[in-house]
């Protein structure tokens, strides 16, 4: 059984439900015929905003009536809109299949709704992470984990990635100076690892399953939490999906961060996390102490959005949005094979919209990208951006394929082999 008090830090340990939140979850659940004079919230009659029809690409168009416009307009519960929480828990249940789903114990799996899955990472790091903790992250690093874990004091423990994502040996040396049976008693040994399995940003790596059971296998000798950073999840080319670390969370280990941005709309910002009850009552502390809830507008499209459509729409739109990508990393690929040659090594993305380039005989891509590609009008991420270690210099840039054209993939990636062949020279 899980102690997920040896994962908290003291500020979530601290952490006490808001009364006045834990009561929008008991109106939530009366009966119509309750009078309520608890409540603080507004009177909805007095916003302007009545009800709103979207149209859609389609040109069908979605209703959202007077009754549902009221709802998302109103304080709402911490852990998201009831029906929109439902709905996703089916759809967890059927993409996923939580092993501890149906648990009675404090890994039973829950779900909480956020303002982008950027925001539920950010509480998640916030209530297992203190000064000091060694903390196990794949290199290169998503930048927006380092700046939420950095200030946090917390020491990076460096795990080597390739095109199919974390290594496992190299996950394996990252944990040798403990052993599984020493961990309890050494403070230093680290509790989590964060994981972007799918289209990874910067590598647009995937891992295959058997890296995924041997993580979770050494998760569970060294009694890890897996924060499963999955925005790119419905991102990812190769057919079937890949089972995630959720699917086989026999323990309830896994934190698991799905993302609607990258096939909804990113401003929507709506995500949600999914995991053991026991962590995510303490996510939902912090989020009743933070922001309440995510917006209740946001949530109601999604929710009409998912009603409208089913499971079944939705997962073909997300095919479709794969689909795209996938032609457009084709294009980029076409045009690094065309002028990249000799000039830069990479593999192919596995999801996601990202490839990683490694320059040849460049030891460092900050000045060349972020002055010389500005001169010739190309842009691109140098590597640094995603080190971890920011020392070090990187001879790495990240290309997204995501909004160039066929035409500006071409000439883009022209520029790139002309940059690099004359740092080439400089350097000789
Ligand atoms: N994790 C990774 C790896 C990402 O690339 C992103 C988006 N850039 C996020 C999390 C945050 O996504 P969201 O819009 O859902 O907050």
């Amino acid at each position: 059984m899980m102690n997920y008090r040896r994962f908290l830090n003291a500020i979530s340990e601290a952490r006490q439900p808001s009364p006045l939140r834990v009561l929008a979850e008991v109106i939530d659940r009366s009966p119509p015929t309750t009078i309520s004079m608890a409540n603080g919230n507004p009177n909805s009659t007095l916003f302007p905003f009545e009800e709103a029809s979207i149209k859609m690409r389609d040109g069908s168009s979605i209703k959202i009536d007077a009754n549902d416009m009221s709802k998302a307009l109103q304080y709402s519960p911490t852990p998201g809109l009831t029906d929109l929480k439902k709905l996703l828990m089916t759809m967890q249940k059927e993409l996923h299949r939580p092993p501890t789903l149906t648990s009675t114990d404090e890994n039973q799996t829950d779900l909480t709704i956020t303002t982008g899955s950027q925001q539920a990472l950010c509480t998640a790091c916030e209530m297992l992470l203190a000064r000091g903790d060694n903390v196990l992250v794949g290199s290169p690093l998503y930048p927006g984990a380092e700046v939420m874990m950095r200030p946090l004091g917390v020491n990076f423990l460096e795990v080597k990635t390739d095109g199919d994502g974390l290594c496992v040996d190299s996950l394996k040396q990252s944990l040798s100076k403990w052993t599984p049976d020493d961990i309890e008693s050494s403070p230093d040994a680290p509790k989590v690892l964060y994981v972007v399995p799918n289209g990874d940003n910067p590598t647009g790596g995937g891992l295959p399953l058997h890296r995924k059971q041997d993580i979770y296998q050494l998760a569970q000798q060294y009694n890890l939490i897996i924060l499963e950073d999955d925005p790119y999840y419905f991102l990812q080319f190769n057919k079937p999906k890949v089972p995630s670390f959720l699917s086989m969370d026999v323990d309830g280990r896994v934190l698991r961060f799905d993302s609607f941005s990258k096939v909804l709309s990113a401003g929507l910002r709506i995500g949600f996390v999914t995991g053991p009850q026991a962590l995510l009552k303490r996510i939902n502390y912090h989020l009743m102490a933070s922001v309440l809830h995510a917006s209740g507008i946001s949530q109601m499209f999604v929710y009409k959005l998912l009603e409208t459509w089913g499971m079944q729409m939705f997962l073909e739109h997300t095919q479709s949005v794969a689909d795209f990508y996938e032609a457009r990393r084709d294009v980029m690929l076409a045009a690094a094979d065309k002028y990249l040659k000799g000039l830069a090594e990479w593999s192919v993305p596995r999801g996601g919209m990202f490839i990683w380039f490694k320059l040849l005989g460049v030891d460092d891509t900050y000045e060349l990208i972020t002055e010389k590609a500005i001169q010739k009008e190309v842009l691109f991420v140098p590597g640094i951006s995603f080190c971890p270690d920011r020392s070090k210099p990187s001879s790495h840039i990240r290309a997204c394929y995501s909004l160039a054209t066929d035409e500006q993939m071409d000439e883009g990636i022209k520029r790139l082999a002309s940059l690099i062949v004359e740092a080439q020279k400089e350097t000789k």
